[in-house]
């Protein structure tokens, strides 16, 4: 057996990772295990920003971005949990600049602030400038710096590792089990705590901005050992993916003054929401572009709109509305701050689509983003076992995995950022402090007996179906039916279908027999992880009966709070699943119709 003691293991190498690893290594021996190398994680394709009351430019306050984080929300975030987030932004930015990630500057040397959606001065209900932003690369400039630290506190990596399996001794957390890809070996890191930092599972649809490795793997894991998930029915479809490719368009383009356009040339998001229009949160004009294309008014009536940033059209509307700068003087944008501002963007279009944003509007569709839902935790990560708040000790979460839930039914744009450095860094001191409490639990008997067992199940055989196969169909059906707007008939077909899958899965095959970098053997590990995530997100889409957030049915419409103001925790109870429910907490909020 390859055998590895540590106080704590973190898996997962994103934001949220290295923050929890940074603070954790300060009074812990600390190891990151990560599939990817550590700055490939997806925190490194964070474009827009991250949101901070700063104030830097014009007026703002903590307290008005917790108000509309918890609006955003749908009134499903957990408000002490947000208030701590929005409070606590405030110093962690400072702490990164301090750190030396090179934020853009205002001409005064102060960190640069940029609109987004959602984001508002809760007095004018008018954009307020809250996104602190590294041009259109924040998250790349994050995980640089977070690694640079790790890196200097001498944390240990295990790079390209993948977690397989999570060890439990008498109900306390006691390893985890992971396979070395370049070598097959399956390696135990016997420990006190473990971290799941391991992101979303946006792979789950076959339209989407996330990476190829976010595939679910830590949840499913846990769903299989009887761990529940919390809301999975939320998955926020962000409005402006490059169309048929899911690519993320940056919402840093709307902030910057770039606005939606149909098939007849109409502003339509003026209709949709008259005060912030183009900068209303996401699920909002998620809904709004399919309604458009519903009706006919696509670009050539075909399933995309236009995302017109070209400097005509945005200083045409700039003008219409009135928008200034600090100084009062009318707001203007030129093609060399276009450039500047959104350097990756201008390149991604040029790049996949042949089209110059400068001169041409981009096609853009909805694209699955962001897991709002995930492993159930505290404020200070520990993972929850239950909807009474019962505590499995030993285990932790943080970032886009966990469900604190700072993001309830739909998150703000800048607001996953904040999430991962506010939470991992708590989540981080909570190991540290824990490992400094207990001793080392015994290891189970066997412990990577499960792991083996399940590698050779997928091994053996030489015939079958191909993960491939299944996994297009599931990616299909899901962007079909489990997509933006939902309805009894939808997600009952999907369900069957996820289950047919499930069950042709057992059949799998899979041509590599090799040791070395085996990605067809963990292609299709994933894909087990992501059949599992996809039923019991159609699941708990399905038993929601009302609209709310990213959540939307077309046969419930509306949201309805006598009944479900509250957060769902979905378990496994031998091969059925079962339902439970936890209380939102409400503090100075109270819920009240979102008005755009
Ligand atoms: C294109 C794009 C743009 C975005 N822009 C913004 C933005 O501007 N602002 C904002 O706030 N949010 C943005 N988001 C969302 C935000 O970037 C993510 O939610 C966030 O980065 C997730 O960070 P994380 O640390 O939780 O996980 P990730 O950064 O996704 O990292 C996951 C880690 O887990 C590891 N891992 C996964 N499975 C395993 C396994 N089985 N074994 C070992 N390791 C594993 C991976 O190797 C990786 O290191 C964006 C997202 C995308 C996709």
């Amino acid at each position: 057996m390859n055998y590895h003691k540590y106080d704590a293991v973190i898996v997962g190498a994103g934001g949220a990772g290295l923050m929890a690893a940074l603070y954790a290594s300060r009074g812990a021996n600390v190891a990151v295990v990560s599939k990817l190398y550590p700055t490939r994680s997806h925190t490194g394709a964070a474009q827009g920003g991250i949101g901070a009351a700063l104030g830097n430019l014009e007026e703002d306050h903590w307290e008005w971005h917790a108000f509309d984080t918890v609006k955003g929300s749908d009134y499903l975030a957990d408000q002490d949990a947000v208030d701590i987030m929005c409070k606590d932004a405030v110093d962690i930015v400072l702490e990164l600049e301090h750190m030396g990630l090179p934020f853009d500057r205002t001409p005064d040397g102060k960190i640069s602030q940029r609109p987004f959606g959602g984001h508002t001065n809760n007095d004018t209900k008018k954009p307020v400038r809250r996104a602190c932003h590294a041009a259109d690369r924040t998250g790349h400039m994050i995980l640089q710096t977070l690694y640079q630290q790790c890196i200097k506190n001498e944390v240990q990596f295990y790079d390209e590792y993948q977690f397989m399996d999570l060890l439990v001794t008498d109900g306390r957390v006691s390893g985890i089990v992971a396979y070395q890809i370049n070598t097959g070996e399956l390696h135990v890191f016997h420990c006190k705590a473990v971290m799941f930092a391991t992101g979303g599972w946006g792979r789950l649809w076959n339209i989407t901005s996330n990476a190829h490795s976010l595939t679910g793997d830590a949840p499913a894991v846990l769903l299989n050992k009887g761990y529940p998930m919390e809301d999975m029915e939320f998955f926020q479809f962000h409005p402006t993916g490059i169309y048929k490719m899911g690519i993320l368009i940056t919402e840093g383009v709307r902030g910057e003054g770039g606005v939606l356009i149909n098939g007849k040339g109409e502003r339509f998001m003026e209709r949709y929401a008259p005060t912030i229009k183009d900068l209303a949160s996401r699920d909002v004009i998620s809904r709004a572009i399919y309604l458009e294309v519903a009706e006919g008014r696509g670009i050539e009536g075909k399933d995309y709109v236009y995302l017109d940033v070209r400097p005509e059209t945005v200083n045409k509307y700039f003008e219409q509305d009135g928008i200034k700068n600090p100084d009062g003087s009318p707001r203007t944008i030129t093609a060399e701050d276009i450039e500047r501002k959104l350097p990756d963007i201008a390149d991604f279009c040029r790049t996949y689509l042949g089209v110059d944003p400068i001169k041409d509007p981009m096609p853009i569709q909805p694209t699955a983003h962001y897991a709002m839902g995930g492993i159930p935790t505290d404020a200070d990560g520990r993972v929850l076992v239950d909807a009474q708040g019962t505590i499995l000790p030993g285990a932790y979460a943080a970032g886009e995995v966990a469900c604190v839930s700072v993001h309830g039914a739909n998150r703000l744009g800048t607001n996953s950022l904040v999430d991962l450095v506010v939470f991992g860094k708590r989540g981080g001191m909570a190991m540290m402090d824990f490992c400094n409490q207990v001793d080392l639990p015994a290891l189970p008997d066997d412990p990577e007996g499960d792991v083996q067992a399940m590698l050779e199940f997928l091994l053996e055989g030489d015939s079958g179906t191909s993960a491939a196969n299944i996994r297009k169909a599931m990616q299909e059906i899901m962007m079909r039916n489990v997509g933006v707007f939902r309805t009894e008939e939808l997600l009952t077909t999907a369900l069957e279908r996820v289950r047919e899958l499930k069950k042709q899965f057992r059949t799998v095959y899979v041509a590599d027999k090799g040791k070395r970098f085996n990605t067809d053997l963990l292609e299709a590990w994933e894909l087990g992880n992501m059949l599992e995530l996809a039923e019991v997100t159609t699941l708990s889409a399905l038993n929601r009966t009302e609209s709310r957030g990213g959540h939307a049915r077309d046969d419930y419409a509306e949201r309805n709070d006598d009944d479900w103001l509250k957060h769902t925790f979905i378990q496994r109870d031998g091969e059925n699943y079962q339902i439970d429910y936890k209380p939102v907490t409400i503090g100075r909020y109270q819920p009240q119709k979102r008005v755009y």
